[in-house]
């Protein structure tokens, strides 16, 4: 089938929701794919941050491939060893209390959500203005963005919206939680600040509300460390993640502290697919990948390289380790002309920010390659 074959499925057959470039890929390799022609690019989005370790990882296929031949599914009703294994490095890794697997962020939020409302019936939850937490009706609901929400409405009651750039949040005896995402990504990769994520803390604490931060896009090592969090030092009671969670595979989780694992009890969450063996292990090994020694070392490095190449081409660079993005007049043009002239994948995330979000395990070489097609003229 050709790229025209293809698109004419897409008019025929496919909800029209997504503006998909004019490019079919075939294959992958690390930061590299391949297009139907054979035409090689270098991936500096990595599927939206969730090509973690880079495409076709071996360790990750052949953990894929095993537990494939092995056993794919048997449903939440009874034990497999990948997911049990993976809550628990997820627990020592995280906040040291349990985990509700998912299938995508939307659903970990989801799952955060519910907690929150059952730690403090009736409560409200407090969200940032441009946070993005997902098109599902709760997720969307905390996402306050009137394009997203607008179609859709009524939406879920109970949401209130605080200023991202204010430490007074609207925090009360009312509250049930604040979701922040620590670092905003699909609003352009903007860092809230410091003090606004030590205030919510304290807000939270002081009004028996759950901080909740939403590290679907920023953890699993992204920003250099484990969790976006760690930078700040400010440590939330659950968090969300999701997307580089399974390197490829439908896997996200929403972690607890110690404190609140056991709010959610018997019948009061579920999900047929979730935390399934094959996920599970693509997951498990992508956790072994980021604990190596010195790897998120590396990550921090090459997010260094990276962003100093971007300023030294005259631009104005946000973000953290391998999270960043540039200011860019028609943002989405040169993202299109990158694609289809440079052969560069990466995303505007508006009319004047691109958005770049490489795999953890790009090289430096890759690196020096993308800031190369990134100066080239129009
Ligand atoms: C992508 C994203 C989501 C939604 O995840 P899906 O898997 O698309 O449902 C939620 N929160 C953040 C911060 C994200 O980046």
């Amino acid at each position: 089938m050709t790229l025209a074959d293809l698109q004419e499925l897409e008019r025929e057959a496919v909800m029209p929701t997504y503006l998909r470039n004019p490019v079919e890929f075939v294959r992958g390799k690390g930061t590299l794919l391949w297009d139907a022609e054979g035409t090689e690019y270098l991936d500096f989005l990595a599927g939206v941050s969730v090509v973690a370790l880079g495409h076709c990882h071996p360790a990750l296929v052949s953990a894929v491939c095993e537990q494939a031949e092995r056993l794919m599914h048997v449903s939440n009703l009874y034990y497999s060893e990948p997911g049990m294994r993976l809550a628990a490095r997820l627990s020592e890794l995280g906040l040291g209390g349990k985990a509700f697997f998912t299938n995508s962020g939307a659903e970990a939020v989801e799952c955060a959500l519910k907690l929150a409302r059952k730690h403090k019936p009736q409560g409200d939850v407090v969200v940032l203005e441009k946070g993005f937490h997902g098109r599902t009706f709760g997720a969307l609901s905390a996402t306050p963005q009137e394009a997203k929400q607008a179609p859709f409405a009524p939406l879920v009651p109970g949401f209130r919206v605080a200023a991202r750039e204010s430490a007074e949040l609207p925090v009360d005896d009312q509250t049930a939680a604040v979701l922040i995402e620590p670092i905003q990504g699909e609003s352009g990769i903007l860092p809230v600040a410091d003090e606004v994520l030590q205030a919510a803390r304290e807000a939270c604490d002081r009004h028996g509300a759950l901080l909740i931060f939403d590290e679907i896009q920023c953890g699993m090592g992204r920003t250099g460390d484990l969790w976006a969090w760690q930078a700040a030092g400010v440590r939330p009671d659950v968090m969300t993640v999701a997307k580089g969670l399974g390197g490829g595979l439908a896997i996200g989780a929403c972690l607890t502290g110690a404190v609140h694992a056991d709010v959610l009890q018997p019948g009061d969450h579920g999900s047929t697919f979730a935390g399934g063996p094959v996920a599970a292990a693509a997951a498990n090994v992508v956790l072994d990948v980021v604990t190596e020694p010195g790897f998120m070392d590396e990550v921090a490095r090459k997010g260094e390289r990276l962003a100093a190449g971007l300023r030294d081409l005259g631009l104005e660079v946000r973000g953290r380790g391998l999270m960043l993005a540039f200011a860019a007049e028609h943002a989405p043009e040169v993202a299109r002309r990158l694609l289809l002239e440079e052969h560069l994948l990466v995303n505007a995330t508006g009319p004047d920010t691109i958005r770049l979000l490489p795999p953890l395990t790009v090289s430096d070489d890759e690196i020096d390659q993308a800031l190369a097609r990134i100066a080239s003229p129009d």
